[in-house]
């Protein structure tokens, strides 16, 4: 039996993040548990503009690596930077509120 691939609601935008958040943790030294990650990537993402393609599975890193080239990576990158910045001065994974 033929596995058709399924179509899925994808933002390029939010892969781009995903792709470079590694580097800019790396660079800022800091944690790289998931509950940080994802608090990056939610900051990040509110200050970019999303941008959706339908995609077959499979093909999503093609469509990563064609958009996300032509995307401008220094503003996606000052973005993750800005708010890796915030996540690391107060971390949910620590839970420091008074
Ligand atoms: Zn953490």
């Amino acid at each position: 039996m033929e596995h058709m691939p399924e179509p899925k609601l994808f933002n390029v935008t939010e892969c781009v993040v995903e792709c470079m958040l590694d580097e800019v943790l790396h660079e800022e030294k800091m944690c790289t548990c998931r509950q940080c990650r994802l608090d990056v990537m939610a900051l990040a993402l509110n200050h970019l503009p999303p941008k959706y393609v339908v995609s077959e599975q499979g093909k999503a890193f093609e469509i990563y690596r064609l958009q996300g080239l032509a995307q401008s990576r220094v503003t996606v990158y000052q973005e993750i930077l800005r708010a890796a910045q915030i996540v690391k001065q107060r971390p949910h994974h620590k839970r420091q509120q008074a």
